[in-house]
C-alpha cells in the first residue's frame, strides 16, 4: 500500500498551476496529530511505501526525519519542487528509493510556470542528489501546459544525464480551460509522442531502455499486468494522510466529499473503494488506461465534452506504445533489453502512469 504522507500544507511556490499552499484550515501547515497513530498504521503493512508531499515537503524536515527514523517502511519516496533540497541531510536523501523532482523541461516553460529561476534550483538539486552518491529513482515529474512541446522538453530533461525517468500529468481539468487543448493534441502533442516513441525504440533496438515513464509503465501493464483502476491506486493501495490526520483518496481531493473517508487511526478508512465505471469500464482502452486520473473522472470540471477530449489524447497516447509493443516483445524474447529494465514502476511510486 502507498501511504502519501503530508508534511505540511504551505509550500514555497506559488506556481500557475495550483497557486501554492492549500488553505490551513484544511490542510494544517503542521502536522497536528499523533505520529505514533501513522506508525501503527504504516507497520501494520509489511509493503508500505510512505511519499512525502505537501505543499512542499521540505518545509517540514523535522516531521520527514521523524518518520524515517521511527517508521518501517520498504519504501521512501519524495515528490518535492527541488529548492529546500539543502534542509535535508544526506543520510536521509541517500535512503529514498524515488525522488520526484517537479520541473517541466526547459528553462523559460519551467520558469514560466513556476517562478523566475526554479529551473537552475531543481537542476541543482537534481545534480546534488546525483553527486551525494543518489542510486534511487530520480524522477523528473513535468506538469504538461500547451506551452510544452512533448519531444523537446522530455527529450531536454533525459539529455540532462541527472534523471532516471520522465513522468509528466497534463495540466487537465482542475485547470482552466486552454485555449484550444484538441488543437494543441492533435497538432504538438500527439505527433511529439510519435517522434519520441520511435527515438525510444531505435534505442531499446540499442539495448538501453529510455526512461520514458509512461512508455515503459504501459507496456509494463501490457506485457505484465502491473497496475488496476485507477493506474495512480487511488483508493484502492493509495491512500493519503493529511496534516490533520485525515484520509482522503487523492492527494490533490482533499475538499471534495467523495475523498475524505476517515481519519488515520480508522482502519475501515483504507478498505479499498473501486469508483471508476461507466465510460470507463467498457471502453476498449481501459485495460491499459484504468479510468486515467480519479480526480478527472470523478469531477470532470471540463465537462463531458471536456473528458472525451482528454480520452482522445490518452487513447493517442495507448496507440502510440501499442505500436511499438510487438517490437518490443521481440527484443525481450532475443534479450536484446531486460524485463527488469522495462519493468515500470517497480512499486507504486507515486508515478500515476497515464498522463
Ligand atoms: S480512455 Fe477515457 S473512457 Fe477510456 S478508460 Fe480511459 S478515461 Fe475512461
Ligand atoms: S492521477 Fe488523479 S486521482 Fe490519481 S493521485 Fe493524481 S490527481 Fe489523484
Amino acid at each position: 500500500m502507498l501511504y502519501i504522507v503530508f508534511t505540511t500544507g504551505q509550500c514555497n511556490l506559488a506556481c500557475k498551476y495550483c497557486g501554492g499552499s492549500f488553505r490551513e484550515d484544511r490542510v494544517p501547515w503542521r502536522v497536528s496529530y499523533d505520529p505514533l497513530k501513522l506508525k501503527r498504521l504504516v507497520e501494520k503493512d509489511p509493503h508500505a511505501v510512505v511519499a512525502f508531499y505537501g505543499g512542499e515537503p521540505l518545509l517540514n524536515p523535522d516531521f520527514i526525519r521523524w518518520v524515517m527514523d521511527n517508521v518501517k517502511a520498504e519504501h521512501f519516496v519524495i515528490q518535492t519542487n527541488g529548492t529546500l533540497y539543502r534542509s535535508l541531510e544526506p543520510r536521509y536523501w541517500l535512503r529514498f528509493s524515488t525522488v520526484l523532482l517537479s520541473v517541466d523541461g526547459r528553462e523559460e516553460l519551467t520558469d514560466k510556470y513556476r517562478g523566475r529561476g526554479v529551473y537552475r534550483r531543481v537542476m541543482e538539486a537534481a545534480r546534488y542528489l546525483r553527486e551525494l552518491g543518489f542510486r534511487g529513482d530520480l524522477v523528473a515529474r513535468m506538469t504538461v501546459t500547451e506551452d510544452t512541446d512533448i519531444y523537446l522538453d522530455v527529450m531536454h530533461l533525459l539529455s540532462s544525464g541527472v534523471f532516471t525517468n520522465v513522468h509528466w500529468q497534463l495540466d487537465v481539468i482542475w485547470s482552466d480551460r486552454w485555449r484550444s487543448f484538441p488543437e494543441w493534441r492533435d497538432r504538438s502533442y500527439i505527433p511529439g509522442l510519435r517522434r519520441l516513441a520511435e527515438l525510444w525504440l531505435k534505442s531499446a533496438e540499442e539495448g538501453t531502455v529510455l526512461g520514458i515513464a509512461p512508455f515503459k509503465a504501459i507496456l509494463s501493464q501490457y506485457f505484465w499486468g502491473i497496475y488496476g483502476s485507477p493506474p495512480c491506486g487511488a483508493g484502492v493501495d493509495s491512500f493519503s494522510i493529511l496534516t490533520n490526520g485525515e484520509v482522503v483518496l487523492c492527494p490533490i481531493a482533499v475538499y471534495e466529499s467523495w475523498s475524505r473517508v476517515g481519519r488515520v487511526d480508522e482502519l475501515p478508512a483504507l478498505a479499498p473503494r473501486h469508483l471508476v465505471g461507466e465510460p470507463c469500464t467498457s471502453c476498449s482502452y481501459y485495460h491499459l488506461c484504468g479510468g486515467r486520473c480519479l480526480y478527472a473522472y470523478m469531477e470532470r470540471l471540463w465537462g463531458e465534452e471536456g473528458f472525451r477530449e482528454v480520452c482522445l489524447a490518452t487513447k493517442g497516447l495507448i496507440e502510440i506504445v501499442l505500436g511499438v509493443a510487438p517490437r518490443v516483445r521481440e527484443l525481450l524474447e532475443k534479450g536484446v533489453i531486460s524485463k527488469e529494465k522495462l519493468y515500470y514502476p517497480p512499486f507504486n511510486n507515486t508515478v500515476e502512469v497515464i498522463p
